[in-house]
């Protein structure tokens, strides 16, 4: 992948961690790894967490498990249903 440093958004992409719904690994970034699962408390719908093979983080993936969680209670309280995949906030990487 040619990704040049700072140079545009595309950038950002490449970076970002995504939750991906079990079975739709299709949609996972190709340089990704597996940081842990979340299941929703309320479905049963499991979520891997990808993070960028060269830029992974465990504290970070922990804080994500629990921002998910919530986003996964906040879908059912509105009635919206889980996306296949979801942009997880990066967390500060010490
Ligand atoms: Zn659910």
């Amino acid at each position: 992948m040619d990704v040049v440093p700072g140079s545009s958004p595309a950038e950002l992409q490449v970076m970002s961690d995504v939750a991906i719904k079990f079975g739709r690994d299709s949609l996972k970034p190709a340089d990704s790894v597996d940081m842990g699962v979340v299941i929703c408390d309320t479905c049963g719908t499991r979520f891997t967490i990808a993070q960028p093979a060269h830029h992974q983080n465990t504290e970070a993936a922990e804080r994500q498990a629990t921002w998910l969680e919530r986003r996964l209670t906040h879908d059912h309280d509105n009635g919206f249903e889980h996306d296949d995949a979801i942009d997880l906030p990066g967390f500060s990487r010490n």
